[in-house]
C-alpha cells in the first residue's frame, strides 16, 4: 500500500507544483513552489521530493 505524503504548503504560503523530467530513461522530478519558485534538488522518486519538500517546511518555520 502507497503511503501518501501531504505536502506541506511553502514558507511563502504557496503551493508545491509537481514537476517531472525525463532524464537517463526514466522520470526524475522535484517540486517547485508556485510563488516563491524555490525548488527541491531532483529525485529518483516522488517520495524523496516530498519529504525534501516537507523537511524544509519544518526547518524554516522553527527558524522562525
Ligand atoms: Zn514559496
Amino acid at each position: 500500500m502507497m503511503n501518501e505524503i501531504k505536502l506541506k504548503p511553502c514558507v511563502c504560503g504557496g503551493n508545491a507544483v509537481k514537476i517531472k523530467i525525463f532524464s537517463h530513461k526514466r522520470y526524475d522530478c522535484f517540486y517547485r513552489c508556485d510563488k516563491c519558485e524555490w525548488q527541491t534538488k531532483v529525485y529518483v522518486s516522488p517520495q524523496g521530493a516530498k519529504n525534501a519538500w516537507n523537511r524544509r517546511a519544518d526547518d524554516e518555520q522553527r527558524a522562525d
